[in-house]
Formats: structure tokens, C-alpha cells, sequence
């Protein structure tokens, strides 16, 4: 039963990112159809991160904004600003998303 549960998670993991990798390249090609496909992109692997709990999503390498479901990319749909404790990628309609950095590591 366990190596069924980690077959699925290594499932998981492989089509999350794959969806992500696309996403990304559809939003590089910067017009308003690819925006639209790329979204989709986000939703379906959020969706299939959430139903397997499979934890796939690296939130540092790939970050979402979860509430228009888009990958952030600085330059081309995000602003960021960055100050001691955190990072903020602010998304085309304002929302912002934080990620802490621990600052004790470096
Ligand atoms: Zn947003």
C-alpha cells in the first residue's frame, strides 16, 4: 500500500511541474491568449497538488498568486519589492503575495 502512495505522489510531482514549466512558457510569450491558457495551467495543478496533498508546488522557485491563480514572473506580470524579512510579488490587479525569507541562514 505504501509504494502505491509514493507512486502517486512521484505521479504528482512530475505533472505539477510539468504544468508549471508550460505555464511559464506561455506567459514569456506575453499576449493575452496564452494568459488565459497559462491560468488554466496554474488552476489544474493546484487543483491536482490539493487533491493528492502531494506538497509539489516549490513556493520559492514558482510563485502563484492564488487569488487570480497566475505565476508570477518578475518583469514581465509581477512587481516586487523586497525588504528585511520579506519578499512581495505584487500581481497585475494588486494583489500581494509575501514570501518570508529567514534571514538567519544567510
Ligand atoms: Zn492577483
Amino acid at each position: 500500500m505504501k509504494k502505491n502512495k509514493d507512486l502517486i505522489k512521484k505521479i504528482t510531482k512530475f505533472r505539477v511541474k510539468r504544468l508549471l514549466e508550460l505555464a511559464r512558457i506561455a506567459i514569456e510569450k506575453n499576449n493575452k491568449e496564452d494568459e488565459e491558457l497559462a491560468k488554466r495551467y496554474v488552476k489544474l495543478a493546484r487543483q491536482i497538488n490539493k487533491h493528492y496533498k502531494a506538497n509539489a508546488i516549490n513556493k520559492k522557485e514558482n510563485v502563484l498568486c492564488k487569488k487570480c491563480n497566475i505565476l508570477l514572473i518578475p518583469g514581465i506580470n509581477a512587481n516586487v519589492r523586497v525588504s528585511s524579512k520579506s519578499v512581495v510579488y505584487i500581481c497585475k490587479n494588486g494583489h500581494q503575495n509575501k514570501i518570508f525569507v529567514d534571514s538567519r541562514k544567510t
